[in-house]
């Protein structure tokens, strides 16, 4: 498809090319484990290991093919894979560039399970990982040892929103001959573009906005020409892949993305400007929000906001704070988000980070602005406010 056409238009047209055997606007579900060889020449080829062509079940069908084709599109990637997490996405993509002896500048802010793979399983192969604050910038230079091959963003960070200067980490990157692989979850394929701004590899949980609907986990791999053998001898050799009914799934959940996100957008800030008033927060975390500290980077490299925030509350006693969000009929507590549900979670950022500087007692609301009327969702957090008011 071609790429005058707008984001709106080509989330709905998309990866719907292929020949499925039927004119239907939806592919089938393929649901394969065994794809069988017409021919020895082609049984060859697939021994080979020749990546375009159909050999297994877990190197794709037309279902999950076509899911991959326009994820790919959307970004202008070359080639993507889908995997079965979000977070498998980001493991097989360190893995792919980095073995025994080798180090990895990470984010502070980043996504906590990234972090624990980081610690937990990365360090026992020899591969030691670095924390930088997420507001770095060019001074990651100093951070740089020989031996560093992948620097790894996620921007804005899923927990506290600070925006990093993209293109000020990837320049020294390459200078050093790093990789950069980025988490471009929140933003969304819609909101920024990885490849404009010298991100070497892009990664997405599919389990947020693209499948949209809290019913599936998947991840995604996106590289240009370039990277694709290093991700591909990881992706098969691991052997993370995705399953045919999800991919189905997420296609659907595809083509109304770029509405839901408008919504998602809209709301947020509306709930946001309204929290911005309360006594009970000392600040708002999102990068849209004109007085935020990344609000000049985010303008600079998205052209959109997805409905994740947070806003900075005053310490509370944990019976206050439950009085609050025990009682919530609209904000669930529960992680994930990118559905069409409200979601809060309260967390201390200082329990999570060692190259930031948060107080032990600050306390975070993290908010996932679903597509329930706004004015529904600020009337359960002012509900929620005085309710914690009397706890207290
Ligand atoms: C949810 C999330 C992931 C992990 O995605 P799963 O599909 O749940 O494994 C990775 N990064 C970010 C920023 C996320 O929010």
């Amino acid at each position: 498809m071609t790429q005058k056409h707008k984001n709106e238009t080509r989330v709905v047209t998309l990866g719907r090319e292929g020949d499925f055997g039927f004119p239907s606007v939806n592919p089938p579900v393929y649901r394969t484990s065994t794809v069988v060889f017409p021919d020895l020449e082609a049984f060859d080829k697939g021994e080979a290991g020749t990546w375009e062509l159909p050999t297994y079940g877990r190197f794709g069908n037309p279902t999950k093919d076509s899911l991959a084709q326009a994820l790919s599109e959307l970004q202008d990637a070359y080639h993507t894979v889908l995997t079965t997490s979000g977070l498998a996405a980001i493991t097989t993509s360190l893995m792919a560039f980095l073995g025994q002896g080798d180090h990895l500048l990470m984010v502070d802010s980043v996504y906590g399970p990234t972090r624990k793979f980081c610690n937990m399983e990365l360090n026992r192969f020899g591969v030691e990982t670095t924390y930088y604050d997420p507001t770095i910038g060019a001074g990651i230079k100093e951070l740089m040892q020989p031996n560093t091959k992948v620097i790894f963003l996620e921007s804005p960070g899923s927990m506290t929103f600070e925006m990093q200067d993209i293109e000020a980490i990837t320049s020294i990157a390459h200078e050093a001959g790093a990789i950069v692989i980025a988490d471009n979850t929140w933003a969304t394929p819609l909101y920024f573009k990885p490849f404009d701004w010298g991100i070497d590899i892009s990664i997405h949980s599919c389990t947020k906005y693209i499948a949209g609907h809290s019913d599936l986990i998947m991840g995604m791999i996106s590289v240009p020409e370039k990277h694709l053998p290093p991700i591909m001898r990881a992706w098969k050799n691991i052997g993370t892949c995705s399953n045919s009914d999800d991919a189905y799934l997420a296609a659907r959940g595809l083509r109304t993305m770029a509405v839901r996100l408008k919504q998602h957008e809209r709301a947020a800030i509306e709930v946001a400007e309204w929290l911005k008033g309360r006594d009970e927060v000392i600040r708002i975390l999102h990068p849209a929000m004109p007085d935020d500290p990344g609000h000049a980077l985010w303008k600079k490299y998205m052209t959109g906001a997805c409905g994740l925030f947070a806003a900075q509350i005053k310490p509370v006693a944990r019976p206050a704070l439950a009085a609050m969000l025990d009682g919530m009929e609209l904000f669930k507590m529960g992680f994930s988000w990118g559905g069409f549900e409200s979601l809060i979670v309260p967390f201390k950022p200082a329990s999570l980070r060692t190259a930031t500087s948060w107080e032990k007692d600050d306390l975070i609301l993290r908010l996932h602005v679903g597509l329930e009327d706004p004015g529904d969702l600020i009337a359960d957090l002012e509900a929620g406010f005085a309710r914690m008011k009397k706890a207290a």
